[in-house]
């Protein structure tokens, strides 16, 4: 027989880890949702042209992108990130602006597996379409802070930049080309490469040997046009009014070709090596019209769930949440009480399980403890034929018998509710 494990890049959440996710989503919900966010849910595979939107000089879209032709002749991709979907969703139901959603699901990138990098990988975020005020990206900003902060993260470092308009971004481009260009020889191959594609990807190099080139490079500071300087200082402004803290980082570019103004990156201190962006964003005010729709402002933020995990992990919070088991039935009178007495407590809305197969007591209170269950309730032949059961407390082991017919009562105080 063949025997199958996952594909490289992809894993299987199982417990502990898989209810973590979940609550991770929770929060995140909560964070936004008391921010005026609606959830949407885009599909995970779209038309190609969606995706080539995104930036046909990136890797995501060169090199990462999962694109097939379906049995129906469509080119079609898996999604790569879901800012680009938000923005087809826009464009293809005309909502009222400001449309303010957020989204939580995997995403697809053929990338070289490694810790904290995989081809399978979730994110959470939010996307606001229809409105260019700097004090929207302040508050966007402040609401992925809030969310680290409920997670309990406390090394978190958010760097801020702008990417101009997008007349300041081709100058800044030509400019940059100039200046590497001169100096050519001395630039990694990788880089060579990129510079005639897109010059500002050069800056995104972690290559030594590009090191002193990229600190010598020209600055984007200085191609920005008066409102576009101005829309970044006002960003500033709010943030620092809202007690965000920040470092402004002129180097930061960013995957995607479609950001304009307003980009920004979070780190985790307590991460290290290649992975430690643990989430961005920014404005792309070009990119509905590029998909066809009226010329619309957005900005919004992906956070990588399993990243951010790996730096809860590092720093020792947001632990998995805790068994909902809180009640373990332990039946020895051959397992017909346990079906009822689960039905009822269960019903009651209290955490249930028991075991099968007739199993010793001894075994049956093991299960108990595996299950992470607070109490057991134990019945056997005198007990049912007296129509009690004993409750038994699993830390410390003090037990009383109850009636039967008052079990849920009984319980209920037990566990202090
Ligand atoms: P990187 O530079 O690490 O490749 P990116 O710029 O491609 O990141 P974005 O497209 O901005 O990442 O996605 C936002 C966040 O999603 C990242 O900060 C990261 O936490 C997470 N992420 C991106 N790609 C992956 C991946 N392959 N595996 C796990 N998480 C990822
Ligand atoms: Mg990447």
């Amino acid at each position: 027989m063949p025997s199958f494990a996952t594909s490289p890049g992809t894993r299987d959440i199982i417990a502990p880890d898989a209810a973590r996710w979940r609550s991770f989503q929770q929060v995140f919900a909560d964070v936004v949702e008391a921010a005026g966010f609606a959830h949407i849910i885009p599909p995970m595979f779209e038309d190609l042209g969606v995706f080539l939107r995104v930036g046909e000089t990136t890797e995501i879209v060169t090199k990462e992108m999962y694109d097939f032709e379906d049995k129906g002749g469509r080119r079609v991709a898996l999604r790569p990130e879901q800012t680009a979907s938000v923005c087809r969703a826009f464009v293809e139901h005309r909502p009222v602006t400001p449309w303010k959603v957020w989204y939580a699901g995997p995403n697809f990138r053929y990338e070289k597996p490694q810790q904290g990098r995989y081809r399978q990988f979730d994110q959470v975020g939010v996307e606001v379409l229809g409105v260019d005020d700097p004090q929207l990206d302040a508050e966007v900003i402040a609401l992925a802070v809030e969310f680290y902060r409920r997670l309990g993260l406390r090394g978190v470092q958010l760097s801020l930049n702008s990417l101009g308009d997008s007349g300041d971004r081709d100058r800044y481009a030509a400019v940059l080309l100039a200046h590497f260009s001169t100096h050519r020889d001395a630039l990694s191959a990788e880089s060579r490469a990129t510079l005639e594609r897109n010059p500002l990807r050069v800056l995104d190099s972690k290559r030594p040997e590009d090191a002193a080139l990229i600190a010598a490079a020209p600055r984007m500071a200085d191609q920005l046009s008066e409102a576009a300087a101005s829309h970044f200082v006002a960003v500033q402004s709010a943030l620092l009014a809202g007690g965000v803290g920040f470092v402004v980082n002129d180097r930061l570019v960013r995957g995607l070709d479609y950001y304009r103004r307003t980009t920004f990156e979070f780190v985790s201190t307590s991460l290290v090596a290649a992975h430690t962006a643990i989430g961005g964003g920014g404005r792309y005010d070009g990119l509905v019209a590029e998909l066809g729709g009226p010329d619309t402002p957005g900005i919004g933020f992906a956070l990588g769930l399993d990243r951010t995990l790996l730096a809860c992990d590092a720093e020792g919070v947001f632990g998995a949440p805790a068994a909902r088991v809180e009640v373990f039935v332990v039946d020895a009178t051959g397992g017909s009480e346990a079906g009822a007495v689960c039905t009822e407590l269960r019903r009651a809305g209290i955490g249930t399980d028991r075991a099968y197969d007739d199993r010793s007591m001894k075994a049956q209170m093991k299960s108990a403890d595996r299950a992470g269950a607070r109490l057991a309730i134990i019945i056997g032949d005198d007990e049912r034929s007296a129509k009690t059961a004993i409750i038994r407390t699993m830390e410390g082991g003090s037990q009383q018998t109850v009636q039967r017919d008052a079990l849920v009562t009984h319980v209920r105080q037990a566990l202090g509710r």
